[in-house]
């Protein structure tokens, strides 16, 4: 049985159980990566709950270090999650919502210390959204029978997709296995269900004495971050000027970004110099900014959009609808959370475990200076363009042969947008073992990529200083030419770690062999 069948079965098992009973004292939400106030769904319904009984609603977030290590989550991951922590406790205390927090160091504590904490607050109505990878789904119907054990009701409310996984099926009846007939389809959902799209509202404010009775929750201080997830100040700094937390920044950053950006995203979202995306993933990722909003924003800007409208206000939406997509996998192919290739075939490549060309590939020092520049890129800015991603995950797995997963990981453990659903995908598709991946014999030529994807050579110039002064096109392989060549070795920059043509051909080699054996 699938874990998210595993919740439904559970939801189903305590129905009874859970609509009867009692209001309470208090009503709470808890929250996980939802972390905002509007359009969220969970939040909008435990506010409801607590405004029909007139009592109040308290916000609950439980720190678990071992949830961030088994997710690998990056220190710049963690400390956004803080961040927007404080900025959700201020908002929320603008309602007169106090936000308690606390650290759980053991993530299988979770369910009993949520129903400890009901107990102490006398509270019998919880919610939360839910959450699609395997140890959270377990986790919350676990949850969701502890509480009816204890006369408290725990719904899961699904929100993190515009079209919650499950319900899209192929004409057959089965789970797309292909983005694009997918994407019809929840283009078609999303127009026959219209109320999909609608935005719930931010909760009402408490009733007025809930500071003085919840006085000792208001007083609830941000958790610290695990001791081996910190920053250095300098990082810290540099990373609360790029991405300010919280949801007003998110909502800053959206209309913004489709003001300006919106109409010429089809072109832009492949240039690399510059800022032609959106920069949201963080808030995605972290839940400061909900797919619906981001959609049903894009949507009032592009008029037409069911019958497909704008094209660069599309390919956006269709790029947040990808999202979703990989959350749909996630929940129906659950075993794709313990390391295995999407197709069991692909689990019979062989892979290199070159540490030297790893370091390399994660220190940007490969010699060839797009996939150093996006390496250098993830490590100052947490963040990499989704073409370097292709890019980059492409030449780690084809070019060095490398298992993906070891990139996938490194990934997690640096990005501050790290999701496992959409990181997983994306390595899928470059490294060609995943769900509708890039074809295998489809290598991506890191020499083409940079001429037309940084013709100028900015990109490169602006993340590899050791090549700066290179005039014209032998930035992009600087070894092949005289004058490169003098920059380039002046400065140390090393020369390029394999060939790619030689590189391209064992790929194929092994691939073939894989799928033939
Ligand atoms: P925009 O171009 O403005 O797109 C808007 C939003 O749509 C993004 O914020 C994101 O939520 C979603 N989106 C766009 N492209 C994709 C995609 N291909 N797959 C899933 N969602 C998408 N995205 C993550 O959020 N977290 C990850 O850990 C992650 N890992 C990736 C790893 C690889 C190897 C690859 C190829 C892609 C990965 N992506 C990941 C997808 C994509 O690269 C980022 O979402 C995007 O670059 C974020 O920048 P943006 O917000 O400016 O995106």
């Amino acid at each position: 049985q699938r874990p998210i069948e595993t919740l439904e079965e559970a939801c189903r098992d305590t129905a009874d159980k859970r609509q009867s009973v009692e209001a309470g004292k208090a009503v709470v939400h808890w929250f996980k990566s939802d972390l905002r106030l509007s359009d969220n769904r969970g939040l909008h319904t435990a506010s409801q709950i607590a405004r029909d009984n007139k009592i109040p609603l308290i916000g609950l977030y439980i720190l678990s270090p071992e949830d961030f290590a088994a997710h690998s989550t990056s220190p710049a991951r963690v400390d956004f999650t803080i961040r927007t922590l404080a900025q959700l406790q201020r908002d929320l205390a603008e309602h007169d919502i106090p936000l308690y927090m606390e650290t759980q160091e053991k993530r299988n504590k979770i369910p009993g210390r949520i129903v400890e904490l009901c107990k102490k607050w006398e509270v019998k109505h919880l919610r939360g959204n839910t959450e699609y990878e395997v140890d959270e789904l377990r986790r919350d119907a676990k949850l969701v029978r502890l509480c009816a054990e204890s006369d408290i009701d725990f719904t899961p409310i699904p929100d993190t997709c515009v079209v919650s996984p499950g319900a899209l099926s192929s004409q057959q009846g089965k789970q797309y296995a292909v983005y694009t007939p997918w994407f019809r389809s929840w283009l078609a959902f999303l127009k026959e269900n219209p109320d999909y799209l609608e935005l719930s509202e931010e909760p009402g404010s408490n009733p007025g004495d809930s500071r003085k009775k919840l006085s000792d929750l208001f007083d609830c201080q941000l958790p610290a971050s695990p001791k081996n997830k910190e920053l250095s100040k300098e990082e810290k700094e540099r990373f609360e000027k790029m991405y300010p937390a919280g949801e007003h920044e998110a909502f800053r950053r959206l209309e913004k970004f489709l003001e300006e950006k919106g109409q010429q995203y089809a072109e832009g979202r492949n240039i690399l110099p510059g800022e032609h995306t959106s920069l949201l993933s963080p808030y995605f990722a972290s839940g400061a900014l909900s797919a619906r909003t981001a959609v049903a924003t894009a949507k009032r800007m592009n008029k037409n959009w069911l019958d497909r409208g704008d094209q660069g206000y599309m390919t956006w939406i269709s790029e947040v609808a990808w999202r979703d997509f990989y959350k749909h996998v996630l929940a129906h192919w659950p075993f794709i959370c313990m390391n295995k290739c999407f197709k069991p075939e692909h689990t019979n490549i062989e892979w290199e475990y070159d540490t030297e060309h790893f370091q390399a590939w994660c220190d940007g020092k490969t010699g060839f200076p797009i996939v150093d520049a996006a390496m250098r890129q993830l490590r100052h800015c947490a963040w990499m363009h989704n073409r370097t991603r292709m890019v980059v995950s492409s030449f780690l797995s084809k070019d060095l042969m490398i298992d993906w997963r070891r990139g996938e990981r490194y990934f997690m453990e640096n990005l501050i947008d790290g999701d496992f659903a959409s990181n997983h995908g994306g390595w899928g598709f470059g490294s060609s073992t995943g769900v509708d991946p890039q074809p295998y014999f489809r290598i991506f030529n890191p020499l083409r990529q940079s001429e037309r994807f940084d013709p100028n050579g900015e990109y490169i110039r602006h993340w590899v200083p050791e090549l700066r002064d290179i005039e014209g096109k032998a930035i992009h392989d600087p070894y092949s030419n005289q004058d490169g060549a003098k920059v380039a070795e002046k400065n140390g920059y090393p020369r390029p770690i394999v060939d790619h043509a030689e590189s391209r051909t064992r790929a194929l080699d092994r691939f073939k062999s894989a799928l033939q054996g």
